[in-house]
């Protein structure tokens, strides 16, 4: 992975399919992708599936974007059989669970056009992750595990624990299932799970990593906030690059996105610095609206010598924490992604106790009817 690698970046006012198939191909040329892709090669396409959600619901990668990436490879002589659409989203990884993602999203409609394999293999494969920070191996969904080259297609959008749902935050869809859940529970806190997300980026390489920024979602992401028009399709080698990028759109301070301050401190980014910027100029908009949860933790800010002593005053009074509003059904998704197993469903609706609580924001993530909210200290809001 060449982690200085440019952004290229092309205008898409919408997802019209022609115009789309040729962003897509313009910034593979852009990039100087195409070289990497051979007939024979084994090719996942990792797209965003966090959940059940319709396209128009912004939650997920577009079909048209996915579409793009697959006819492009095809139109460089992959057979359509190499090609498979894989990802681990939130919640279980099984057969009922993905068939109705893959219905839901569109990404069926995608596969039976194109001809290529929706990964029904629930298995994963466990790979080192040598010369890692934290995390020194990884199971891995198989599609991703066994590929010859990795393709990365995430959604642009705002996310209650990192800050920024991008290119490297993509790749937690790589690990099966319930197992994710487990990561939050071993890396508790925000910048060693950045770290360890870092890591597994590393380990993954993907050869492309694109970012659907058509339409975004701002506010309570990754799957609670709003649509936001932004009309741009992103690409880079370097999910760092990209992200960074992402944040400059975004209006976002890096220094609240844990995984780009590991990638600095890792050295893969310079601590400062303009992106290279290849094709299209980036829009003007308007700065996203931050999730709810941001800057209760304003501890990353203060020296480091101060941190270890406001940290627990920092979580007692200032920072957010989830909470279960009217209109709970009991359906139990939140307590199946909870890593610190602190939510019971208790006469059909559920209960969190919040002493366990590690405010990782799974369960606010995972709430299919978007009744868990986020509370923050009444202070903050002034
Ligand atoms: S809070 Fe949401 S996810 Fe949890 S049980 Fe209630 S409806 Fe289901
Ligand atoms: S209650 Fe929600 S925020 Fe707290 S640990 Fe469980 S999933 Fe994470």
């Amino acid at each position: 992975m060449n982690r200085a690698a440019p952004v290229g970046a092309m205008r898409l006012s919408s997802y019209d399919q022609q115009k789309t198939d040729q962003a897509v191909k313009s910034l593979f040329t852009l990039l100087n992708r195409d070289r990497l892709i051979q007939p024979g090669q084994k090719i996942t396409v990792k797209p965003n599936l966090l959940m059940k959600r319709r396209p128009e619901e912004v939650t997920t990668t577009h079909p048209a974007v996915v579409r793009a990436v697959i006819r492009h490879l095809i139109s460089l002589g992959v057979n359509p059989a190499d090609i498979t659409l894989a990802d681990s989203p939130g919640g279980l990884y099984n057969h009922a669970a993905l068939q109705g993602i893959y219905s839901a999203t569109g990404m069926r409609e995608v596969a039976e056009e194109t001809g290529i394999c929706l990964n029904d293999d629930y298995s994963s494969l466990e790979r080192e992750a040598p010369n890692a920070a934290r995390c020194h191996g990884f199971p891995l969904i198989r599609p991703v595990a066994e590929a010859d080259l990795v393709i990365s297609v995430c959604k642009l959008k705002t996310h209650c624990m990192t800050g920024l749902s991008g290119g490297v935050k993509n790749l937690f869809g790589t690990i099966p299932g319930l197992t994710k859940p487990d990561y939050h529970w071993r890396y508790p806190d925000k910048a060693d799970f950045g770290r360890m997300l870092v890591d597994l980026c590393e380990t993954v390489a993907p050869a492309i990593t694109l970012c659907d920024g058509v339409e975004a979602m701002e506010g309570d992401g990754p799957s609670s906030g709003k649509k936001k028009e932004v009309g741009l399709l992103l690409a880079s080698e370097s999910p760092y690059r990209l992200d960074r990028a992402l944040c400059k759109l975004m209006g976002l301070q890096e220094e609240t996105v844990p995984t780009l301050t590991a990638a600095v401190e890792r050295g893969f980014l310079p601590k400062e610095g303009e992106v290279e910027l290849l094709g299209d100029s980036l829009p003007e908009i308007t700065p996203f609206l931050p999730p709810a949860t941001a800057s209760s933790d304003f501890s990353s800010f203060l020296p480091g010598f101060l941190r270890g002593f406001f940290k627990p005053v920092v979580e007692k009074w200032f920072t957010a924490r989830p909470y279960v509003g009217k209109g709970c059904v009991g359906c139990g998704k939140c307590a199946e992604s909870c890593p610190a197993h602190t939510i019971t469903i208790q006469n059909h609706r559920a209960v969190i106790d919040p002493s366990r609580c590690i405010r990782c924001f799974c369960c606010h993530e995972m709430c299919p009817i978007h009744v868990i909210g986020v509370r923050r200290n009444p202070l903050l809001k002034l």
